[in-house]
């Protein structure tokens, strides 16, 4: 009797194991691959979202021109409704003027006499086109939201590895008319380079701001990447109002080697600076949105995206424009296969989350306002590279471990505990119940292009940008399976 009754709970367990996971069988989960791989529309969207439109910083023309693009795009799938949000965004304008210039007696007699400065730059050495000269242009960029200058600005240079070194400095006098160069570099030992991103990020957006407060001039801030190279990477910046703003740039990591070194044996060494940028009243810009209509609970929400606006480097190719693919194709895959979604799946294209995350916060503001409740929301915002799996918010983590072993075959099992991302923190903050997810793919090329002019779609893998897009349609439609 008491072995009948075990047998009897066992098979209640497969079948409702089997009933709500009606169609994420490892057959459907097969069938959405092969769609992505075979008849894929991803890879060919981005490249027309680079080549046509190209980098789409927020309040730009570019930016307006793309959100027409994707609304006619997204229009041609005839999904169940495509639509904009409007949002108010920030506008910062980069300007042809923007230059940083060395002079440097010792670098210049080290070419004279053809002395090459190699341990200064790493693999870069051979690109760095120098020759003796009265001054030297450096692979420099106005990093987002600084002021510009008015002339040049001149001043020796201070390096800093640290806020402690900063405050050290700055308290014996040293830092007053100097540029500050924050040179603080990726730990090499992460695995993740996410982590080491993160903890320099903090000297890009306040260093400005720290250094002002003992008079610097300007500021200078490696690169944030785990190349040595000549690429100047951006991101934005933020100036506390309580001191002055001066004028902040990004240098190419190989540029920041060779001014370590340099100041080091040159005290005549001299920087000078000319920016041209500047922060403009703020104007109208756009979500965009499209869904497909849930059978069983319409008024429920699983949303899914990327930001669409980039910086204005290279074409937000990596970051963010294959999240956004992602997020369309994952919506395609799933209407081609027939799947019908219990929940309301929506593709969000996020603005402004480079610059000031208006779209995000605006897009959470509205769901409240008009009563729409998410049960889920998933960010791809690290690139298009190949998956390996996903973030989970701890309150659905459990509900989804059953479940890996579909997710196996294909490289995406790892289901890290604690999903989110800038543009879906925010439905957090107004709905505490919403489960955050992030689509993770391996992380150890994303900072080689990140808001550089090497992030183009040349730099884009095809079947790494299907995979990824395929595995966000797979998670979605556990998430649409899983969740009530
Ligand atoms: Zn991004």
């Amino acid at each position: 009797m008491i072995i009948r009754r075990c047998f009897f709970l066992v098979c209640c367990a497969a079948v409702s194991l089997s009933l709500s996971a009606q169609q994420v069988d490892s057959l459907f989960v097969r069938r959405i691959f092969d769609e992505a791989l075979v008849n894929g529309h991803s890879y060919q969207r981005l490249g027309e979202l680079c080549k046509t439109i190209g980098h789409r910083l927020s309040g730009s023309a570019q930016a307006e021109k793309g959100v027409a693009w994707a609304l006619d795009m997204l229009r041609s799938y005839r999904f169940d409704s495509v639509y904009t949000q409007d949002v108010i965004v920030p506008v910062w304008e980069r300007s042809e003027t923007e230059a940083l210039w060395l002079r440097s007696k010792a670098l210049s007699t080290q070419l004279r006499n053809k002395h090459k400065p190699a341990d200064y730059l790493c693999e870069a050495f051979e690109e760095l086109p120098l020759k003796p000269a009265a001054r030297y242009r450096l692979q420099a960029v106005a990093l987002g939201g600084s002021v510009g200058t008015s002339g040049e600005v001149k001043g020796k240079i201070i390096v800093v590895n640290s806020k402690a070194e900063l405050d050290s400095l700055g308290k014996a006098g040293r830092i007053k008319g100097a540029f500050v160069l924050f040179n603080r570099s990726f730990d090499e030992r992460l695995i993740n380079t996410f982590a080491a991103y993160g903890s320099c990020v903090g000297q890009r957006v306040n260093g400005a701001s720290e250094a002002a407060r003992f008079g610097a001039a300007a500021v200078l801030v490696r690169s944030m990447t785990n190349r040595c190279d000549l690429h100047a990477h951006t991101g934005v910046m933020i100036y506390d109002d309580s001191v002055p703003r001066i004028p902040a740039m990004a240098v190419a990591s190989a540029i920041a080697n060779l001014l370590e070194r340099l100041q080091q044996e040159d005290p005549d060494l001299e920087l000078a600076m000319q920016l041209g940028c500047r922060t403009l009243p703020d104007r109208p810009s756009h979500n965009v949105i499209a869904a497909t209509r849930g059978a069983v609970f319409p008024n429920r929400i699983i949303a899914f995206g990327g930001h669409f606006d980039s910086w204005d480097q290279g074409e937000g190719a990596h970051d963010d424009g294959a999240g956004c693919m992602h997020a369309f194709e994952a919506l395609r895959i799933l209407k081609a296969l027939n799947y019908q979604p219990r929940h309301t799946l929506r593709c969000v294209f996020w603005m402004n989350e480079e610059n000031g995350l208006r779209g995000a916060k605006l897009y959470a503001r509205e769901a409240q306002r008009i009563g729409e409740t998410h049960v889920a929301a998933l960010e791809s915002d690290r690139g298009g590279f190949t998956p390996r799996g996903f973030g989970v918010d701890t309150l659905i983590r459990k509900k989804l471990l059953p479940y890996s072993y579909l997710l196996e075959p294909y490289g995406i099992a790892t289901l890290e505990p604690g999903g989110g991302g800038a543009d879906i923190g925010p439905l957090k903050s107004v709905d505490p119940s919403v489960a955050l997810l992030s689509f993770l793919p391996d992380p150890q090329r994303y900072f080689d292009v990140h808001h550089a002019e090497t992030d183009v779609f040349e730099n884009v893998n095809r079947r790494e940008l299907e995979l990824g897009a395929a595995s966000v349609a797979v998670m979605v439609v556990l998430l649409d399976q899983l969740l009530d």
